[in-house]
């Protein structure tokens, strides 16, 4: 089946061609791309029968690529209590009862809830805690997490059902939050929540599939044909063999549309030896589901002073954040990725962090300089220019979420003073450079949606808030690079730059179209009012506004 696409205000991305006004698609590639009556006699001379569908002038993109999330916890948390933009601890406890009503009675399997941040209390700026939940409910489990991931809260029942108690902390170290008396408060931090998650997770084959169906359609909706994602985590004990099941049979049920590459959260070695044992690779699977690298955690998060410091933080001067790994470990673990030729994809917020990831990259492609993985490194936060510099030498690309500055530029400068504030986040000077930098969003972190992520690339200024500010202007991305790090960068971080990324012949017919155009805009505001309004895959519509 051919189709001809005409009347497109195509930008292709590729620097060879960056600009069309037809396209044509044959099965799932593009076959042609260039003018319409380029295309109308590229046609004729085929002699093939083709249908036309005319674009309208509307600006066309290559489909986005988001190059960090978490898909399945995505999927998952339309079941959890959203405690997103809750005001106070009173109004987390509301939200909860208030799912709790719509139980069975004598339901107490566990409730997970999401999304709640001290910050934007107005009666205490304080962690919730377990006393805070034991007011809900006794006898029904419940871990509620903040919006960064990095820490939950449970309540009496859930520390119960995990055997953490005064006598069992201490094995946890500053993973448990405790009492002045040595009891728990119900807080929990890093892997002990992973874990958490991991055990108390009750999606099986069927629900998996129903979700990743579900959610894929919302991705669609905001252009995105490709998610790079971190899962491993959100199914029952970390059985990565069913994850991947659940997706391939969707694929060989025709169901399956998005292109989904697994960032592979295993933080062991024997986890990660385990895993290549049986046969999975970089690249392992297909262009609908595959394998693109190992995750790992290197720090927490900015907000909750988990992110790795060098120096103490500016405002508390106690602590430097959490390391989750010794240098060694780090350096291990590395080794033997790198030595499988499969890329791992390093979650580090703060300096300290990103150094150890750099030393452990640098350390692995020293002993082995015949295998070039593609590593990187997430998030990439707290920099200075020594640090940047060496993602350049050393090769290593840079997944960063340019939404992040929405609440982060509240905080940097408190966390980490003036001076190392304004090297940070500087994706525009990354780019500059030449390192590989690419878009995502952390979704469930932040949300999705692709525009808002676009106009803190290229406006530098918050999207939430009544008032508006900016965090460092001259980081200010140009829309041409801000689009060029949400597809054809997302491509080179999974090491797909030969099949998609861009509107190219021979690669996939991937693409999108929207209601304005992103490159002629009035305002800067335009751009969160922009609306994508099909969604290609392999050539076919998979949603229409
Ligand atoms: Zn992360
Ligand atoms: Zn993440």
């Amino acid at each position: 089946m051919i189709t001809l696409f005409v009347n497109g205000n195509i930008h292709t991305m590729d620097e060879n061609l960056p600009h069309a006004d037809a396209m044509v698609v044959d099965d799932n590639k593009f076959i042609f791309v260039g003018t319409k009556s380029e295309a109308y006699e590229f046609l004729s001379k085929s002699g093939a029968e083709y249908k036309e569908i005319d674009l309208g002038g509307k600006l066309v993109l290559p489909g986005f690529n988001d190059s960090h999330m978490h898909f399945i916890h995505f999927a998952k948390s339309f079941k959890s209590v959203s405690l997103s933009g809750a005001k106070s601890i009173k109004e987390i406890k509301e939200r909860i009862k208030k799912s709790l009503e719509n139980r069975k009675p004598g339901d107490t399997s566990w409730l997970e809830g999401e999304g709640w941040n001290q910050d934007y209390f107005e009666d205490e700026k304080r962690f919730p805690n377990k006393f805070d939940l034991d007011e809900i409910s006794s006898d029904v489990p419940m871990l509620m997490m903040r919006t960064c991931f990095h820490i939950g809260v449970l309540n009496s029942a859930a520390l119960k059902a995990l055997g953490i108690n005064k006598e069992t902390a201490s094995k946890y170290g500053d993973l448990v939050g405790l009492l002045p008396d040595g009891e728990p408060d119900g807080i929990i931090k890093e892997s002990l929540l992973d874990n958490t998650k991991a055990k108390i997770s009750t999606l099986n084959l069927e629900t998996l599939k129903e979700i990743i169906v579900t959610a894929q359609d919302k991705a669609f909706a905001q252009g995105l044909t490709s998610v790079q994602s971190d899962d491993i985590g959100y199914v029952p004990n970390y059985d990565y063999d069913l994850l991947f099941r659940a997706f391939s049979e969707l694929e060989s049920e025709g169901k399956l549309h998005i292109r989904l590459g697994e960032q592979c959260l295993l933080e062991e070695t024997s986890l990660v030896k385990k895993f290549f044992e049986k046969g999975y690779r970089h690249g392992w699977g297909t262009d609908k589901c595959r394998v693109n690298c190992i995750k790992l955690l290197a720090d927490g998060s900015l907000g909750a002073r988990t992110a790795a410091l060098r120096q103490p933080y500016a405002d508390d001067g106690n602590t430097t954040g959490l390391r989750m790994f010794t240098q060694e470990e780090l350096d291990e673990l590395v080794l033997l990725s790198h030595k499988n030729d499969c890329p791992v994809a390093i979650h580090a917020i703060g300096d300290g962090a990103i150094e150890m990831a750099l030393d452990a990259i640098e350390k692995a492609q020293k002993a082995y300089p015949s295998h070039n993985p593609r590593h990187g490194i997430v998030h990439c936060q707290i920099t200075d220019e020594a640090l940047i510099n060496r993602f350049k030498e050393l090769n290593v690309l840079a997944f960063v979420q340019p939404i992040f500055i929405d609440y982060d530029m509240n905080i940097v400068y408190d966390r980490v003073g003036k001076k190392l504030a304004e090297t940070s986040y500087v994706w525009k000077t990354m780019a500059d450079k030449g390192i590989h930098v690419s878009f995502g969003t952390d979704c469930p972190v932040e949300s999705l949606n692709t525009m808002p992520n676009i106009y803190s690339a290229v406006t530098r200024k918050n999207v939430t808030g009544d008032q508006k500010k900016v965090y460092l202007s001259n980081e200010a991305m140009s829309m041409e690079e801000a689009i060029h790090a949400y597809t054809v960068e997302g491509a080179y971080a999974s090491g797909e730059e030969d099949i998609k990324g861009s509107i190219t012949n021979g690669k996939l017919a991937d693409f999108i179209v929207l209601d304005r155009d992103l490159f002629d805009l009035s305002c800067d505001e335009d751009i969160l009012e922009t609306k994508v309004v099909e969604t290609y895959v392999d050539g076919k519509l998979v949603y229409r506004a």
